[in-house]
């Protein structure tokens, strides 16, 4: 009989040397498989599926083996959440979200990293919830937001003295650094970059060593410590060169290129921008590729040569454009409406955190009477309370009121074509998914079986509209095949706002008529 330990050392093994073999890590994952199968191991499959995807990752051309590292990854999710292996669904989903970053699918990167998040938080997993904040933050960087980057940033590093974790820590300076640098916060920059390369060579990580290197010298530059920059860029390179990283090489010369042409030393300027043009296009790195093209369009201009200079000029703006449009106009829309979820799901992560060290007991003791076991939102009667108390505020005050009433549509079906299980787990996920939508001063609750209520205190018209058609998207959205291969779940929702109600029971007969109205319409809308 196999034990379950030999299992997981194999799998141990299988990631520990995937950064530096992926033909052995890839044998050593299939072997894990093999053994968990014969043993009905669950996990060490699960984790064997994921370090087989691992190792699939570390390949330079990931694009090509993309598809087959996300369906494995997906996999080993699903198996994860069939069996309720938490922290392996946080591993899958830190996976899945940093493979999709790496293909610039931001929308999908953000939405497994915002369920990460979520879990993370759930589990108390310290660095689970870091990383998912670093990636949440690079993802705000890529689309030069460096102010919420810098946000996220700094929300996991006041988590930084309860881990252990040094390459994690590292990897959040680092970050942390190219925010400030972006910023133009140099003093700052160079500040926790060091801070960062102390660890790194604690650790002797030498990636993450020539990473700080190669931003510090970019901070000293700024600085205008000039001869301190040219010796941090120039120990970054030979590590780099050592390390043969296309992309680490090819930022590393643009920095050296923009700092030689600066002091006008032409000849190393050319050289350098050169040399890493050819390591960006290797990398098929088009953000870096422009920026080389740029400058050597510059230096071509000081010298002289203008056809060049204009040759370059072109093909800068065109990289410049491509690499701007690289969001479809769908995709941005999704984003915004991702970074929106996020935002707001953020809050409620906060609030909850602050919750939980006050008075644990008595919420307990609540919980069990106004919230839903199933969904832990409110339940019918929590809902009915505080939003009883919620609408003779806002009457009083001569503010508004919204109701939303939402039915998931065909849900017998769920039942019927996946079991009644399934069902829970959809409605479970539909309960986090419009408290996710929410701001933390809204109710959310479940009205019955498949029925949910949102309470939106100073919304009305539009504003209201605009929160059922987010709500409605972000359910429409989610990737139900997580649950169940085949799922797919709609809402319909109908509103409705105070105008010169008595009772809130009033308000919600009428939100109640727009629903209907709704199913009668075809379902998956939303009516007012
Ligand atoms: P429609 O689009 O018209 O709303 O169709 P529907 O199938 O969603 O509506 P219907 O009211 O016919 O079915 C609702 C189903 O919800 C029936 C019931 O078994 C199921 N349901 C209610 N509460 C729960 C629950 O707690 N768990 C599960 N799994 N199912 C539930
Ligand atoms: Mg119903
Ligand atoms: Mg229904």
């Amino acid at each position: 009989m196999l034990s379950h330990s030999h299992i997981d050392e194999i799998n141990l093994r299988a990631r520990q040397i995937s950064l530096q073999s992926k033909e052995n890590a890839l044998l050593l994952s299939e072997q894990a498989c093999q053994l968990a199968i014969q043993a009905e191991y669950h996990l060490g499959y699960a984790q064997g599926l994921l370090n087989h995807a691992r190792a699939l990752a570390q390949d330079p051309f990931f694009e090509d083996s993309f598809e087959e590292a996300i369906a494995l990854m997906r996999h080993s999710l699903m198996l994860g959440e069939e069996h309720g292996f938490q922290p392996h669904i946080v591993d899958c989903l830190q996976e899945i979200a940093g493979a999709y970053y790496c293909q610039c699918e931001y929308d999908l990167a953000l939405q497994y990293w915002s369920y990460c998040l979520d879990l993370s938080l759930n589990l108390s997993d310290d660095d689970a919830y870091i990383q998912a904040n670093i990636g949440i933050g690079q993802i705000y960087f890529s689309h030069d937001d460096f102010v919420a980057a810098l946000e996220h940033h700094r929300q996991a590093a006041e988590y930084i003295p309860r881990i252990k974790n040094d390459k994690l820590i590292v990897s959040l300076l680092i970050n942390l650094g190219g925010d400030y640098l972006s910023l133009l916060q140099y003093d700052e920059a160079l500040k926790v970059l060091q801070d960062g390369l102390l660890h790194a060579k604690k650790i002797d990580h030498l990636e993450y060593i020539s990473e700080t290197l190669c931003l510090i010298g970019q901070a000293q530059w700024a600085l205008g410590q000039l001869e301190l920059a040219q010796c941090s860029l120039l120990s970054a390179l030979k590590i780099n060169k050592k390390l043969k990283n296309q992309w680490c090489l090819a930022s590393n010369y643009l920095a050296l290129g923009k700092i030689s042409l600066a002091v006008r030393d032409d000849l190393l300027a050319s050289k350098y921008l050169k040399q890493g043009l050819l390591h960006a296009q290797r990398r098929n790195a088009a953000n870096l590729v422009f920026q080389f093209e740029e400058l050597i369009a510059k230096l071509a201009e000081l010298n002289g040569d203008f056809k060049l200079a204009l040759a370059y000029f072109k093909r800068f703006h065109l990289g410049q454009q491509a690499v701007k449009n690289q969001l479809s106009p769908y995709k941005l829309q999704a984003m915004k409406m991702q970074l929106e979820m996020e935002s707001a799901r953020l809050e409620n992560a906060d609030l909850r955190r602050q919750r939980a060290s006050q008075h644990r007991e008595i919420q307990r003791v609540e919980r069990l009477a106004s919230y839903d076991g199933l969904t832990g939102i409110l339940n019918r009667r929590g809902l009915e309370e505080q939003g009883c108390e919620l609408f003779q505020r806002q009457r009083i005050n001569q503010q508004s009121l919204s109701v939303l009433m939402i039915d998931v549509d065909h849900f017998k079906r769920v039942n019927d074509g996946c079991g009644h299980p399934v069902g829970d787990k959809v409605l479970r996920q539909i309960a986090a998914l419009l408290k996710s939508g929410c701001r933390q001063d809204d109710l959310v609750g479940r009205y019955g079986g498949e029925e949910f209520v949102v309470l939106l205190p100073n919304h009305e018209g539009v504003a209201a509209i605009e929160v059922g058609e987010r709500l409605r998207g972000l359910v429409a959205a989610w990737i139900w095949s997580r649950i169940h291969p085949e799922l797919k779940i709609t809402i319909s929702v109908g509103i409705a706002s105070i105008v010169d109600d008595a009772s809130l029971e009033a308000l919600l007969n009428r939100s109640d008529q727009c629903l209907y109205q709704a199913k009668q319409q075809g379902r998956n809308r939303v009516v007012v």
